[in-house]
């Protein structure tokens, strides 16, 4: 709304008064019903330019797609996620593998489970005897990631486990959040309760597989 005639953002309370455009790029974030109430899901949102005025204090936002800078943005974003998306895969790999050495009845990807608290896309599932792992996959370790990863194994697990207990499984079911090898300790602390995994991209396996797998990979031999 308040763009002058030389196209310059101004203040709605201060008519001369340029915006000062926030760097880079933001984002509304999606919120989502969700068994126990609206969730924020921190993954999906609407990509949006902010200003303010440094003045009043006053916030105006823009929808991204109509800057400039954007296009390139997203360019930059879809080699990211093309280094996340090989991520992914590569652990995907090394857990197919764990799973067939310790005798897994089966493990899935990108698991879809719709149902009575909508739908929810688990990264990976493994079905062994007595329980059943849910793995939640990040290919970034900031702490941020590694906050809001555990917090979705967590939820995953609870989805995974209200599903197998629809159809009388009670296996245990529990989540496992995997990052990158050199996540930071003091990161990975705030990932409370849920065991991290990390993967070294260049060795091509786990670093600390023995916190999950453990007592599995010992009773192997
Ligand atoms: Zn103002």
């Amino acid at each position: 709304m308040p763009i002058n005639e030389k196209g310059v953002v101004c203040c709605v309370n201060h008519p001369r008064r340029p915006m000062v455009r926030n760097s880079g790029f933001s984002a509304i974030t999606a919120a989502e019903p969700s068994a126990t109430g609206v969730v924020f899901n921190s993954s999906r949102g609407v990509p949006i330019v902010v200003f303010s005025c440094d003045e009043c204090g006053y916030v105006e936002s823009y929808a991204a797609n109509k800057m400039s800078g954007w296009s390139e943005f997203v360019r930059e974003g879809s080699v990211g996620a093309d280094a996340s998306h090989g991520f992914e895969l590569k652990v995907f790999d090394a857990l197919r593998l764990i799973g067939s050495r310790v005798g897994a009845d089966a493990f899935e990807t990108h698991v879809v489970f719709t149902g009575g608290m909508g739908r929810r896309e688990v990264d990976a599932v493994m079905y062994l005897r007595h329980v059943i792992y849910v793995f939640e996959v990040k290919s970034n370790s900031s702490a941020g990631v590694v906050g809001v990863g555990a917090l979705q194994a967590r939820d995953a697990a609870r989805v995974v486990s209200r599903f197998r207990n629809a159809v009388a499984d009670h296996r245990r079911v529990a989540p496992v959040l995997v990052v990158p090898a050199g996540a930071s300790v003091s990161n990975l602390a705030k990932a409370e309760e849920v065991p991290v995994l990390r993967y070294d991209f260049l060795k091509r396996r786990f670093e600390n597989a023995e916190i999950v797998f453990g007592g599995l990979l010992r009773a192997e031999g």
